[in-house]
């Protein structure tokens, strides 16, 4: 039998984080200004620990590489995915990542695309989301110019929304957002404009002009997200993505669904609800920023209760 490996949170205090991680989610959190909850990582800037069953208090860097059993053995060394939720009670930077190729020559670490789903967000609030430039030298010279309001493409969103960021999309998480970002592990992040503001200190945070120009994909070119969604009784499943990095999904669960794997491990945070999850005839509740790995000796599992949850799996090149 095995379990599913429920995970500590790990916060993050951002210059742009609030209180929201306590005051929607419950989490006691250090301080007002948390940006971000790691929700779903083994990434060395902020790694998961398990809180329950025989592997409690391990890592899950080190689950990856000591037991890759639990992941049905893959060849990769490090642990693909990152689960954030984030908190913005201000604009994130004006920000673009790299790909795998440029992550790995430049940063020694996998390249970035990501994706979000907007749990809430104040009304009027916008993401940016691309850009307007046609060649990279128009790019270039936009930014050194400061021309943001001809640059960026800014994008009204509401709760339900979901966006897909490709590894050299310019974008920014707006004011008054709260978000569900699923992403390859990653901490690399090219920062093209952050509004400039100063710390406590009066410090700036560091500036990556070249390099935001070099990976920015141009002209801009952002994939509709095509959701599909398939009910069971008066629960369902929305399928949002599925790429060669994660697939991603929502499990609405109004009185019971059953769900069965088809990738050797899945992730899923609980975002609205409460109810638990039955795996082997054994239940684990659930609320509320609740996280936790189905691992590859778990293959199906039924879940109970008004629950809102993102899941999601490895794609086929992650
Ligand atoms: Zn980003």
């Amino acid at each position: 039998m095995q379990e599913p490996l429920f995970l500590k949170p790990v916060f993050q205090e951002k210059i742009w984080g609030g209180s929201r991680l306590k005051t929607v989610f419950g989490f006691d959190i250090p301080n007002d200004k948390i940006g971000e909850d790691w929700a779903i990582s083994a990434h060395p800037h902020g790694v998961s620990i398990v809180e329950n069953g025989q592997f409690k208090g391990q890592k899950l860097d080190e689950l990856w590489t000591n037991h890759k059993e639990l992941f049905g053995n893959p060849e990769g060394p490090v642990f693909p995915l990152l689960t954030k939720i984030l908190d913005a009670e201000d604009e994130l930077s004006v920000q673009v990542h790299p790909d795998d190729a440029y992550g790995l020559k430049h940063e020694g670490e996998l390249g970035k695309t990501e994706c979000w789903y907007v749990i809430d967000a104040e009304p009027g609030a916008e993401i940016i989301y691309g850009h307007h430039a046609k060649t990279r030298e128009e790019l270039a010279e936009m930014i050194h110019e400061g021309r943001w309001d001809d640059l960026l493409k800014r994008v009204p969103v509401k709760k339900g929304d979901f966006y897909y960021v490709p590894s050299g999309t310019i974008h920014a998480i707006g004011k008054g957002i709260l978000i569900l970002e699923t992403q390859q592990s990653s901490d690399t992040t090219y920062r093209v404009y952050d509004y400039d503001r100063k710390d406590d200190q009066g410090n700036t945070r560091e500036l990556h002009i070249q390099q935001s120009i070099d990976v920015t994909t141009v002209p801009a070119s952002v994939p509709a997200v095509q959701m599909k969604e398939v009910r069971k009784g008066s629960s369902s499943i929305i399928t949002y993505l599925e790429t060669e990095f994660f697939n991603v999904y929502e499990w609405k669960v109004a009185g019971k669904l059953q769900v069965k794997k088809n990738a050797p491990y899945t992730l899923m945070t609980v975002i609205k609800g409460q109810g638990h999850v039955e795996v082997d005839g054994k239940e684990y509740p659930l609320t509320k920023g609740a996280s936790c790995i189905f691992p590859d000796g778990v293959k199906e599992w039924t879940l109970f209760g008004d629950l809102d949850i993102i899941a999601s799996e490895p794609g086929e090149n992650a």
